[in-house]
């Protein structure tokens, strides 16, 4: 399987990183081994001095699928939940300035930690899902999936151009405003609505 991220998918996030509005979705992958789904404390890596989280809407695809069309792409992911998408900020920032791609500040062991998903079989496409992260009990995240700059069928349309689409693989699509430093003994919890579907510890 495989995990699909997007970049600079909500205009807020955009706006706080100094960005510009993307004409398309922009993505990159992470490998099977950032996964981390237990709820198990999160240990910080020793080559970085400042992870970032990105709170994020994760959809899981339900069968294969290439140049899947906008309008059919809705049947191609039966389940939602929330995703970290943990960054080292500081060695993604060292990518950029040397031209170099971004796997060691995206794509490390653990990077993505995942919540418990929601079944979305038999329902209709959701216009808008409500999340946020609590952070050591105070909210600093919150989204809306109706403000993304590329919605769930365009990103699928967009991604499936160029990579076969499979069961089981994810999509991580993106971050609203609020991404921040994470630190030793921090406690995350993600919520889609009011349901706790992701805890975090770190250590
Ligand atoms: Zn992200």
């Amino acid at each position: 399987m495989k995990i699909i991220c997007i970049g600079r998918n909500y205009l807020d996030h955009i706006k706080e990183m100094n960005n510009e509005v993307p004409e398309y979705p922009v993505f990159f992958m992470k490998s099977e081994n950032a996964l981390y789904h237990k709820n198990l404390p999160f240990f910080i890596p020793d080559f970085s001095k400042n992870i970032h989280y990105e709170l994020e809407l994760v959809i899981k695809i339900c069968k294969t699928g290439k140049n899947i069309e906008e309008k059919f792409a809705h049947t191609y992911f039966d389940a939602v939940t929330v995703g970290l998408d943990l960054t080292a900020r500081d060695l993604q920032k060292e990518c950029i300035q040397n031209g170099e791609p971004w796997e060691k500040a995206k794509s490390f062991d653990f990077s993505a930690p995942l919540g418990e998903f929601i079944d979305l079989k038999d329902t209709p496409y959701p216009a808008s899902i409500k999340f946020s992260l609590e952070k050591n009990g105070e909210i600093v995240q919150n989204g809306d999936s109706k403000n993304m700059v590329f919605d769930f069928r365009k990103i699928i349309a967009h991604v499936s151009k160029y990579n076969t689409l499979k069961t089981g693989d994810l999509i991580y699509t993106g971050t609203p405003a609020g991404v921040g430093q994470l630190n030793k003994g921090d406690k995350l919890i993600a919520r889609i609505e009011s349901k706790e579907l992701l805890s975090l510890d770190v250590k």
